[in-house]
């Protein structure tokens, strides 16, 4: 096997705001383990943060780990216990190892694991490196039909899947999706294959709109930070075109300006359903929301997705997924990778380190 002479090159993210790239050892596969050969990986923003900032909340890196949590590979070895994998197979990993013995992942809530060891989260390693070694639970079998790169795109959807399956959109429901990054996109297209329309996408940036329109989503609105709450509704009237106002706001961006404007740009009773993650106090209009029966829905990482979006990718329900990856880099290039993601100027959206 060619592929096992290759280097095992691991991307380290430092305490002091650095990266660098290392050789591993070859993984020793557990017993409940499968090792996988990682052939796309996508870079995600917390991982730019990690790196420039050294923390997301109170998750800080306090030691070097390595980063990666958007892979997919192919089954190099099988763990003894394993059943239901072989060498070969082809697979896209799931990064939220939940400990299967609390309340909350009895319920099925295994999200919300106190436990769970996330790759590439600290104080737990991640996949950014040629082989890692993953259990074989938080596997999931692909088609031979879908490609590495979209099967790495599989978590980032999963977060949006997780989202619009907690607000629930129906067919013709307006809504407004906060911030064109690539969890924004991930969520427009889910929330369009459920039948939301129409669908109005805010961002910052016209250059990021511009590339959103290509996409297929042409009602975009660029913010501005100084519209209060009256012209906020009304730019947002004239961009829905329909005399309407969005009852679902998909906040993709952690951003109080954006939270806020959200909440402005809501019809009363609709629901804010909050996905970014921003400063841990940030102020929202909660009594004026009061007053208007607003909604607020919050939506943490997944649960029991990765086979319901993989078999929506496969069938072409949410459309032109792969229009997500904007750069490709080979593992030897990983730090080029980032530093391309980290520049907004790149107008990345996906950034994918791939391995054949
Ligand atoms: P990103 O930074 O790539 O994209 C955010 C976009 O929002 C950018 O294009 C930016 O220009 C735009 N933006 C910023 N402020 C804005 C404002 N006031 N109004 C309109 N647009 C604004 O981020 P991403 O990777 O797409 O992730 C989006 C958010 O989702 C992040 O906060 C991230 O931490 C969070 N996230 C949450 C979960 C979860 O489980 N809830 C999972 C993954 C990511
Ligand atoms: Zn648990």
């Amino acid at each position: 096997r060619e592929v096992l002479t290759r280097p095992n090159l691991a991307l380290w993210v430092t305490k002091d705001h650095k990266i660098y790239q290392k050789e591993e050892p070859y993984p020793s596969c557990g017993p409940d383990d499968c090792v996988v050969h990682v052939k796309a990986t996508g870079i995600c923003g917390s991982e730019i943060h990690f790196w420039k900032s050294g923390r997301i909340g109170d998750c800080c890196v306090t030691h070097d780990i390595i980063l990666g949590h958007e892979s997919s590979g192919q089954i190099l070895e099988v763990g003894s216990n394993v059943q239901n994998f072989q060498i070969g197979d082809r697979v896209s990993i799931e990064p939220g190892v939940s400990c299967w013995e609390c309340d909350m992942c009895i319920r099925g809530r295994y999200n919300l694991c106190p436990k769970v060891k996330f790759s590439g989260t600290p104080p737990s390693d991640g996949t950014m490196r040629r082989f890692v070694a993953h259990p074989a639970r938080f596997l999931h079998k692909i088609p031979d039909t879908m490609s590495f790169a979209t099967a790495a795109l599989i978590e980032p959807l999963s977060v949006a899947y997780n989202a619009v399956r907690r607000a629930k959109p129906y067919l013709g429901q307006p809504i407004l999706i906060c911030g064109a990054g690539p969890i924004g996109l991930a969520t427009a297209l889910c929330a369009r294959a459920a039948g939301a329309s129409p669908i109005v996408i805010t961002d910052l940036e016209q250059n990021r709109l511009d590339q959103v329109r290509a996409m297929g989503f042409d009602r975009t609105l660029k913010i501005d930070l100084s519209w209060d709450r009256l012209t906020t509704a009304s730019k947002m009237r004239e961009v829905m075109g329909t005399d309407c106002l969005p009852q679902i706001a998909f906040e993709a961006t952690g951003a109080g300006s954006s939270i806020n404007s959200a909440c402005y740009a809501l019809e009363d009773g609709g629901t804010l359903l909050q996905i970014g993650c921003g400063k841990p106090d940030i102020e929202i209009p909660l009594m004026s929301m009061g007053f208007r029966e607003v909604n607020i829905v919050t939506s943490f990482r997944y649960q029991q997705s990765w086979p319901v979006v993989i078999r929506l990718v496969a069938e072409g329900v949410l459309g032109d997924v792969d229009a997500l990856i904007t750069h490709t880099f080979p593992v030897e290039r990983t730090i080029d990778a980032f530093e391309t993601c980290a520049d907004r100027s790149n107008l990345a959206i996906k950034v994918q380190i791939v391995d054949e």
